[in-house]
């Protein structure tokens, strides 16, 4: 399995005990804003105080190393696009930050992290201007963890949308790829779906697959999870396999899918008829697992995001 430090403890302390006290403006951040991060050379930029430029919003991170880190959103919506040279610290998009920092060991593994979490609590705030119950502005309390309503004298909370990802294999121990309708062409990838109220994670994944393709799972085994802040979800990842591999596609939802072999599996990337998750992906991990080791991608492909 590929090194993506998810089954442990958080490597950065959230010191939630710190958000309300925590001067936000006196404390190295990490610039985000839509979906992207500021970074150089594929790593995390930690930005000091005296240089960073106007924020719209600021929010508590942690603590990591002895020092507090907020995430900021900087007031200028062009802050860090100005790429004049491909050294240059830029705003870089979460899933092509996270594909480089699984590269990148530990450190890229705190980084993800903090990238991660910067970008689905901001993105949490964007969305979620005002109280869902009287309509009125809302405002950041508790470092940002929490939108307060003044008229409701309300606490609103961040939101996390769980989906399931299911990695499946045959009789053969040969692995599902698919192909989701709205993907771009040659994306292939596991089954998955968002989790509806009143069910179980195992029974989402039971439920989608059945939808999605008509398979009855068997060996529905746990295997972790992954914050995936597009815009909201966490990945709860799974394997399982079938008896019958003869399936039945959804078309609105799965255009194409294939049982693989780990030998097909190899060709099939390396003459570019599939591109695979991108290092770093829950997708990606559950894909090398049933592989056995790291696969490699298409000399000159792009991993995606699935
Ligand atoms: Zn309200």
């Amino acid at each position: 399995m590929s090194p993506i430090h998810l089954t442990g403890p958080l490597l950065v302390d959230r010191a939630a005990d710190r958000r309300d006290t925590v001067d936000l403006d006196a404390i190295d951040a990490i610039v985000v804003r839509d979906g992207s991060v500021l970074a150089l050379d594929g790593q995390l930029v930690f930005v000091a105080p005296a240089d960073q430029p106007a924020a719209s919003l600021r929010v508590y991170l942690g603590r990591e190393a002895g020092r507090d880190i907020a995430a900021l959103v900087p007031v200028d919506p062009a802050f860090g696009t100005n790429d004049d040279g491909i050294d240059g610290e830029r705003m870089v998009g979460l899933r092509d930050l996270i594909g480089s920092l699984a590269l990148r060991g530990a450190e890229g593994a705190r980084d993800r992290e903090l990238a991660a979490t910067a970008v689905a609590i901001t993105t949490w705030h964007a969305n979620h201007p005002r109280c869902a119950v009287c309509g009125d502005l809302t405002e950041p309390r508790k470092g940002g963890w929490v939108r307060w309503c003044e008229r409701d004298k309300k606490e609103h909370y961040p939101r996390t949308d769980p989906a399931v990802i299911v990695a499946i294999t045959d009789q053969e121990d040969r692995l599902l790829l698919a192909h989701a309708s709205y993907w771009s062409p040659r994306r292939f990838s596991h089954l998955a779906g968002y989790v509806e109220p009143g069910e179980s994670f195992e029974q989402a994944a039971h439920r989608e697959v059945f939808e999605e393709a008509q398979l009855v799972l068997r060996d529905l085994a746990y295997v972790g999870s992954q914050p995936w802040p597009f815009p909201a979800s966490i990945m709860v990842g799974f394997t399982a396999s079938v008896d019958d591999a003869a399936f039945v596609l959804d078309q609105d939802e799965i255009s194409e899918a294939m049982f693989v072999s780990r030998e097909e599996i190899v060709a099939l990337v390396a003459d570019g008829t599939v591109i695979l998750a991108p290092h770093g992906s829950i997708a990606r991990r559950l894909l090398e697992g049933w592989y056995g080791g790291p696969l490699a991608d298409a000399p000159h492909g792009e991993g995606f995001n699935g």
